[in-house]
Formats: structure tokens, C-alpha cells, sequence
């Protein structure tokens, strides 16, 4: 079964000629469509997709999350494979469930058990995060363990030779149970296991004392020890002593993997590592950085069903018509000629929100619109609708989750702003540069791999001197740099017709297609089979 493999950038040294089919086992806490907050949702929807279409088995397991919203209707297509299964974990036995849909390739897994069945969002509601997370993740990385085992799928099990992709802390408990639960009995000996960190600022951590809940043996302490430094110590008798799953995750994990490449090093930095840089130093040689790729069936264009007119690099006329529904839908000018500025994400600080609400007085000195799509931080969310306020004319803040809105922000908008304080990899600047709307960004994790600063100077690669790059990067974290990238973008937009241009087809023509990124993971799964665990 030998095929040629493309390419791949990043895992050069691994290089591998054949290809052999593995079965892969993601364990994530989102996956789209059925469940998603952010880009770990996105990831999981798409890229088990891309991993079955070049002949892998793929199966990928998740929470069954009942909100008692109609959004639970995502889950319809899935049906209980009436096997019910017993883990021991929290001191007591804990009965999961699981449903199944066989969809696009891969094999949906739904862990189904009453804690994930409650109002609110995948974490938490307007009371905050869920105080029993620990035991919800738990449960969903003890139910992984035991799928590929005992579900038989399309007529037969996964078994116990097979890959687990682990994504992020709530997946973290996976390696150390394959280390610490199966090995010793001799199950799982032959499998292997990849770390992916989407974001390593959330890392699973709670008190020492529930390490008893986790359903480990004693002697596997050590892998989760954590000890706060004691700054972070709340009282003279707090011995900072926790547990924390990231850090189980990365002593235990055969290879790890952050989502670009920028953001793999800059963990291993003091100010990107959010404490575990000197572990993740030391695991330098099994970590490395694979740039997500975008779901096109989902985003693009030229096909794109929430947006008002489809369009392409070589017929851009759609988009200026998607511009002045956008701002007919909300009730802004009908401009076609004003720069429409964009953001979309998490009302969080990481994307930044502080520092646009600092600069807010003066972006709206210029003649621009403003759209802002976010849910999260209350705090954030009532400072966008005060802004909407007092700039009727020329800002909108939508206060929500919602999908077909971020793809009409992300056709109408000529400029999409994104200055996050870190970003592991960022979708929004790739979604952006796909449909002609120009980022402008921090210069950070993935934004910096993904966005290449305009060059006006440079003679462009059709020799028309328009220029180089896809948007704008600013650095440092300053409202005062981002005046200055952002005001760049609007003069550009408004005096520099073909530099604009330019910077929207240059944007259009980038490959960061699933394959691509696919083609990568197999490396890095072909390389984990290579070593013992
Ligand atoms: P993160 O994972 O840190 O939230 P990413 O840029 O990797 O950031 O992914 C964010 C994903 O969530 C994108 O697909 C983005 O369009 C989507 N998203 C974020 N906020 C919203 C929202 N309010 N409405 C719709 N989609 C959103």
C-alpha cells in the first residue's frame, strides 16, 4: 500500500514514504458541528474528516451534550449503541453510554451520562464555570479508554493497537490511564498517544486531594503533581499543592503537538508557557507545530450558504453586495465605498477586547463601520452594547454565538482585526484571508505564521507593484501599534486601490486546506509507532 506522501513543512526530519492505514482515536471535549466554543470544536470536526478520506479509521469520542435548547437536534442523527459500560472513578461506579453516527468517513462517538446532560454552554453557564469540569473530563477520558475495546463498530472493535489523539486538558487523563491503568495488565501496549494543545492557558488544574477521584493507582502521583509557586498561594497553610491534567498529559504522551508552529515554541518560553515551559523544554524533541487547516465545505465563497452573494478571486463583485446587505441587516449606512471593520471571537482577554474598548474613541475618529460578534466575559459583552450607543452610525456589537453571522461578518468586512494577546493558532485571520477581508493582527503564535505584514515597496508577484503580504501584524501589544496597523489598512483601503487588491487575492490564493494539514499529523503519527512508549 505505498502512495507518494506531498510535502509536508514542519516535520521534515520524519519524512515517511509509505503509508499504512492506522485506526485514530480522537478524545475531545467539542467537536463540531455537534458541539463547539472555539477552535478545538473546529479542529475536531474537520480534521478526523481529512485523516479518514486518505484511508485511515477514525473514530472520534465526545461528550453527549443536552442543553434542552433545539441546538440538541445535532445530536439526532446519533443512536444509542445500547452498550452501557461501568468505570470507577469519584468513589463510585459510574455508568456511560454511548451513541454512534457513522458520518463522512468517520465514526462520531457520543459518551452519554447525565452531568453532561444541563442548560448552559459545553463548560459552564451564566453562573460560571461548572464546578464538577474535573469529574465530567474524567469520565470522558476514562469512556475513551474503553471504546476502541468494547464498541463494536461497522462489525468489529478498534482494539488496542491504535493512536489516541488527545486534545487539550479535558483528554489529558487519556496517556496516563494507557501508562498507569492498561499497560501493567498488558492492553494498549501497542498503542500510542499524541498530545494536542489548542490553548495551554486552561490546564485542568484542582486540589492535590481529588487525585483519589481519578481513578489512578497511588504511585501515579508524581505525573500529575503540580506545586503553585508561592506567590499564587492563597494562605500561609496553602502548600500550593494540586493536580494537574496538562502536565499528566505531557510526562506520559508519546508526542506532542501545538496547532501552528510559531505557538509550539513560544510555550517553551517563559511568557507563553504558562508554567510548564521547562517541562515542555524538556519534551523539545517529541513537539512540534502543525498549522490547522479550514473545513471548505464550511468556508468558502464561491459556495458559502449564509452569506448574500457568493463570489471569487477571479469574480469579486459578490463581495462588495455581501458588504451592503450586511450593513442593511444591520442598519448601518448603506456605504459600499466606507471600510467595514470586522471582529469576531471569544469575549475574552486573550482576543484582546481591552485593548479595542482603550482604542475604541479613536477608531470611531475615522470615517469607518465597526462590527463586533462575541459571547463570553458579561463585562465585555455590556461594553459592546454601551459602544453600540454611543456610536449609532457606526458600530454594532452582536452579543452571541452565532455561525451564519460570523460568515456574513466575514464576507461583508474589509478588514478583520484580531489582537489577541496569545493565539495558538487563530481560524478567524484564516477564514478572513479566504474571503478578501484583510487582517490585521498581533504578531503572535499563529497569526504570525499565518499573516505576512504588507510590504508596499515590493514589486508583487504579477510585477504590478502591488505590493507583498496578506494583511498586517503589529507588535508590540499596544493600543498605539494597533492604531498605527490599523490605520495603514484604512488608508490603504481607501487610496490604494490595486495594493488593496493585491492584498485580498494574495490573501484568496493561500493553501491551508485539511490535506495539507493532514498529510503532517500522518507523519507524526507514523513517527510515534516508530519508538516504544
Ligand atoms: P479560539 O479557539 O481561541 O476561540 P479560534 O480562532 O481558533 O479561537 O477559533 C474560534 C472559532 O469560533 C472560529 O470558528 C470562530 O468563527 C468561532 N467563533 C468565535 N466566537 C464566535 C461567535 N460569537 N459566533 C460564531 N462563531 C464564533
Amino acid at each position: 500500500n505505498e502512495v507518494e506522501v506531498p510535502e509536508a513543512r514542519g516535520v521534515e526530519e520524519h519524512k515517511v514514504q509509505a503509508r499504512v492505514s492506522y485506526s485514530i482515536v480522537f478524545v475531545t471535549a467539542e467537536a463540531a458541528p455537534y458541539s463547539k466554543t472555539g477552535g478545538l470544536g473546529d479542529v475536531c470536526g474537520s480534521l478526523p474528516i481529512a485523516l479518514a478520506a486518505r484511508g485511515h479509521r477514525v473514530m472520534v469520542i465526545s461528550p453527549r451534550y443536552i442543553h434542552g435548547t433545539p441546538e440538541d437536534k445535532k445530536f439526532s442523527g446519533a443512536v444509542d449503541l445500547d452498550c452501557r459500560i461501568k468505570l470507577y472513578c469519584f468513589g463510585a461506579v459510574q455508568e456511560v453510554g454511548f451513541f454512534h453516527e457513522f458520518r463522512d468517513g468517520v465514526d462520531w462517538i457520543f459518551v452519554d451520562h447525565p452531568s453532561f446532560h444541563r442548560p448552559g454552554n459545553l463548560y459552564g453557564d451564566k453562573f460560571g464555570t461548572f464546578g464538577d469540569n474535573q469529574f465530567r473530563f474524567t469520565l470522558l477520558s476514562h469512556a475513551a479508554c474503553e471504546a476502541p475495546l468494547v464498541l463494536p463498530l461497522g462489525g468489529y472493535t478498534y482494539g488496542d493497537k491504535c493512536l489516541f489523539l488527545v486534545n487539550d486538558w479535558h483528554a489529558g487523563l487519556v496517556p496516563i490511564l494507557l501508562a498507569a491503568k492498561y499497560r501493567p495488565h498488558g492492553v494498549y501496549k501497542d498503542a500510542r498517544s499524541i498530545l494536542v494543545i489548542h490553548n495551554i492557558a486552561h490546564q485542568g488544574v484542582e486540589p492535590a486531594i481529588t487525585y483519589s477521584n481519578l481513578g489512578l493507582p497511588p504511585e501515579w502521583y508524581g505525573a500529575l503533581e503540580w506545586v503553585f509557586p508561592n506567590w499564587a498561594r492563597m494562605h500561609a497553610l496553602d502548600t500550593g499543592e494540586a493536580v494537574n491534567f496538562l502536565k499528566g498529559a505531557i510526562v506520559t504522551v508519546d508526542r506532542i503537538l501545538t496547532v501552528s508552529k510559531g505557538y509550539s515554541w513560544e510555550i517553551t518560553t517563559s511568557e507563553g508557557g504558562y508554567g510548564l515551559h521547562e517541562l515542555l523544554s524538556s519534551r523539545k524533541s517529541v513537539l512540534n507545530g502543525i498549522t490547522n487547516g479550514i473545513d471548505e465545505n464550511e468556508w468558502d465563497p464561491s459556495t458559502d450558504k449564509h452569506i448574500a452573494y457568493n463570489y471569487s478571486a477571479d469574480d469579486l463583485s459578490g463581495k462588495v453586495k455581501c458588504k451592503i446587505s450586511l450593513q442593511k441587516e444591520l442598519g448601518l449606512a448603506e456605504r459600499p465605498e466606507c471600510p467595514m471593520i470586522g471582529f469576531i471571537g471569544r469575549l475574552d482577554y486573550q482576543k484582546g477586547i481591552d485593548l479595542i474598548r482603550m482604542a475604541i474613541p479613536e477608531i470611531m475618529e475615522n470615517d469607518v463601520q465597526f462590527v463586533m460578534l462575541g459571547s463570553g466575559n458579561p463585562e465585555f459583552e455590556d461594553w459592546m452594547r454601551a459602544t453600540e450607543s454611543t456610536y449609532r452610525d457606526k458600530f454594532r456589537g452582536w452579543v452571541g454565538f452565532n455561525v451564519p453571522v460570523s460568515h456574513k461578518i466575514t464576507a461583508g468586512c474589509d478588514i478583520l482585526l484580531m489582537p489577541s494577546t496569545f493565539e495558538p493558532c487563530g481560524l478567524n485571520q484564516l477564514y478572513a484571508m479566504r474571503y478578501g477581508t484583510v487582517p490585521v493582527v498581533h504578531e503572535t503564535g499563529g497569526l504570525r505564521d499565518t499573516v505576512q505584514n504588507f510590504n508596499p515597496y515590493a514589486e508583487g508577484t504579477n510585477g504590478e507593484g502591488e505590493g507583498e503580504g496578506t494583511g498586517w501584524t503589529f507588535s508590540p501589544l499596544t493600543k498605539e501599534s494597533m492604531l498605527v496597523a490599523l490605520g495603514y489598512a484604512i488608508r490603504t483601503y481607501n487610496e490604494y486601490k490595486s495594493s488593496w487588491k493585491g492584498l485580498m487575492k494574495r490573501g484568496m490564493a493561500k493553501d491551508y486546506t485539511w490535506v495539507n494539514a493532514a498529510t503532517q499529523y500522518e507523519q507524526v503519527i507514523e513517527w510515534a509507532f516508530m519508538d516504544p512508549p
